[in-house]
């Protein structure tokens, strides 16, 4: 894995409807998802962002509780 990577999109990530499912996780094709160690108010961890995001909506269509918006990065 390189260690400079360019991110091509972003996420906005509602950490307090996550229920910890880890489908995000296993959905992400580049593997820049990773579950947090601190758990949000109902006792979940949640997942945060390392740099490598290409934008393809894959974790927000895979996520059952509405969590993630995705943004592109044009640029
Ligand atoms: S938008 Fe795609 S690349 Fe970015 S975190 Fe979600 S699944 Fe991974
Ligand atoms: S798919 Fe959604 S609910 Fe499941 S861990 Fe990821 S963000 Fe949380």
């Amino acid at each position: 894995m390189p260690e400079q990577r360019t991110s091509r999109g972003t996420l906005v990530i509602d950490t307090e409807k996550c229920k910890g499912c880890e489908l995000c996780v296993a959905a992400c094709p580049p593997n820049v998802l990773e579950m947090s160690t601190a758990v949000n108010d109902m006792g979940y961890r949640y997942p945060e962002l390392n740099p490598g995001c290409t934008g393809c909506t894959a974790c927000q269509m895979v996520c059952p509780d509405f969590v993630f918006a995705v943004y592109r990065l044009t640029g």
